[in-house]
């Protein structure tokens, strides 16, 4: 049966594209190759009677605007929003808590810095008004470098009076802050290691770099585009991620569109220069008016489509596109909260309820970023940590609890062995490092899941196993998402678009690429029918 459209890969922002199809008029088929839909969102069981979100953990988070029109919250999604947005743990004493409130974050600063604690709220008031001022970039579709269209100039000039209007010093600030090492912006704020360290942390996520490389502080300018913090929020859905993709996918199929699981894509079909249609791995045909590819860009143009079909140059800039990934995850199943030093028993649920950071000081997490240089994982990693059945029971049995460990860096290629040897070694290193703030952890672990950059390639489809479908770094970002002349969503194959995480805004659960691609491929197809 012939389909209006295609959608390869039922990732949160596949999910979101055929939603915006299907309310457009269109009848998009979502053509998944795991058995479950949600990509990089899913809740998967690591033990019997534990449930955790394997890879991501918390949302982005997603636009207001998504979460209205999808109508997610009647489609089932409950967001938890923790008091704490992360929690840094100090190996050496008192760890320091970032509250969602400034206020309690200043208060609580002033045990360890009185400088600190003066800046905190100048630094959240900044990055607020600048994030505000860059948040309609999210939306837009870069522009055409080559032959820039009206509109494109429209977005630009109104992006540029959003910019003008900061005043003059938050516009320095803004110009300055894109290039930077993220580990000098955190030391021009603040004094304290350990708060330098939480900041930087942002600038490195998921990243093949460390806070001393450059251009590492343009994630905290995203992140406050965002959600108006330079430090990433903390927002859980109700029941693991896999609960905000069945509700996507929920809300998708209410307008139209059709998701079929355990199909996958081996090829699209190119015909003078169009796609018209895929062929799964069964070796079903599948015709249709246009193909859209959620999966991440090297996937789409080296994999699914014959080479030939593209100009060598193409390819060539394809191959060019960095996306090594550095992030393995651990999920232990715990019998019992562990408890962890430099606590005070009283407080400790509300402070672990957010994100816990390990990765003391600046010098720590250059050098873990070190050992991925050099082709191996960090023997002390860093790590951003949840627990999330402190907030959600319904995740674990009483008592007992589900921790996920996102452990950086664990590089994709490593020198020494691979990464099936390789994989408890890591799966140990970590539960060693941790061992050390949290003493009796060890002896709570009933089960123990550990994902590398491998498993990310094989099992979840991330090509080099890469979280955000290729680095977030300068030059892979906006007009040049995934590559400059390509960032609009369409490709040289007409009729061929991508959606997924390796297009502008880039990666990260907030559904924006899918809904830009959403835009500019309903106005494509109306385009072409009329
Ligand atoms: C370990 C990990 C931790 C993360 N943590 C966070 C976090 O806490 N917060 C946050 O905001 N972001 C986080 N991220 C990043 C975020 O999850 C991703 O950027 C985002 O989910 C990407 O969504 P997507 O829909 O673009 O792609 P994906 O989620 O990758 O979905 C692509 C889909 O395409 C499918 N597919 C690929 N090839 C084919 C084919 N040939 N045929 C059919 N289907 C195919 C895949 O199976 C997959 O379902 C994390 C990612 C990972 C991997």
């Amino acid at each position: 049966m012939d389909r209006d459209v295609i959608i390869i890969g039922a990732g949160h922002n596949g999910l979101v594209t055929a939603f915006y199809l299907a309310k457009a008029g269109l009848k998009p088929l979502v053509l998944e190759r795991r058995e479950v839909a949600g990509g990089a969102c899913v809740t998967e069981e690591i033990h019997p009677g534990f449930r955790c979100s394997t890879l991501a953990n918390s949302t982005g988070p997603l636009s207001n605007q998504i979460v209205k029109d999808l109508d997610l919250e009647r489609n089932g999604v409950e967001f938890i929003r923790p008091t704490v947005r992360v929690l840094a743990l100090n190996p050496k004493g008192e760890s320091l808590c970032i509250y969602e409130d400034a206020k309690r974050t200043a208060e609580a600063l002033k045990q360890v810095s009185a400088r600190d604690a003066q800046n905190y709220p100048e630094f959240v008031s900044t990055f607020a008004r600048i994030g505000r001022a860059l948040s309609p970039l999210l939306r837009m579709t870069p522009p055409d470098i080559d032959n820039p269209a009206k509109g494109d100039l429209w977005d630009l000039g109104k992006l540029g009076l959003a910019i003008r209007g900061l005043g003059k010093k938050d516009e320095y600030r803004l110009l300055r802050y894109g290039p930077m090492a993220v580990a000098d912006l955190a030391s021009e704020w603040f004094d304290t290691e350990l708060l330098r360290a939480t900041v930087a942390a942002r600038g490195i996520f998921g990243a093949f770099a460390g806070p001393w490389s450059a251009g590492t502080s343009a994630p905290l300018l995203l992140q406050a585009a965002s959600d108006g913090h330079a430090i990433a929020p903390t927002i859980f859905v109700k029941g693991g991620m896999g609960a905000l993709s069945r509700a996507l996918a929920q809300a998708a199929t209410n307008a139209g569109a059709e998701i079929r699981t355990n199909a996958e894509v081996a090829s699209v079909r190119v015909k003078d220069g169009k796609a018209n249609g895929v062929t799964l791995t069964s070796g079903e045909e599948i015709a249709a008016r246009a193909v859209i590819s959620n999966a991440d860009p090297r996937t789409t143009f080296l994999r699914l489509v014959d080479p030939s079909e593209f100009d060598p140059s193409f390819l060539l800039k394809v191959r060019n596109y960095r996306a090594q990934g550095t992030v393995a995850k651990v999920n232990l199943a715990l019998s019992a909260l562990p408890q962890f030093s430099g606590l005070a028993k009283g407080d400790s649920v509300e402070r672990l309820s957010g994100r816990i950071h390990v990765g003391p000081d600046i010098d720590y997490l250059e050098r873990a970023f070190d050992a991925a240089k050099y082709g191996d994982f960090s023997s002390q990693p860093y790590m951003d940590i949840t627990i999330t059945s402190l907030t959600d029971q319904s995740l674990a049995p009483a008592g007992a609890h589900v921790m996920s460990i996102h452990a950086q860096f664990a590089p994709y290629q490593l020198k020494e062995g691979d990464w099936k040897s390789r994989r408890e070694e890591l799966g140990d290193t970590v539960v060693n490092v941790l061992s050390d703030y949290a003493p009796g952890l060890k002896s709570l672990i009933l089960a123990r899941q550990v994902i590398t950059p491998l498993d990310l390639e094989q099992t979840y489809g991330l090509s080099g196993g890469h979280i955000h479908h290729g680095e977030m770094s300068l030059d892979q970002l906006f007009a040049f998402r995934p590559l400059i002349g390509w960032a609009r969503n369409r490709t040289p194959i007409n009729g061929l678009y991508l959606c997924g995480a390796g297009t502008h805004p880039g990666g990260g659960v907030t559904g924006a690429c899918g809904a830009n691609a959403g835009r500019e491929i309903i106005k494509d197809l109306r385009r072409n029918s009329s």
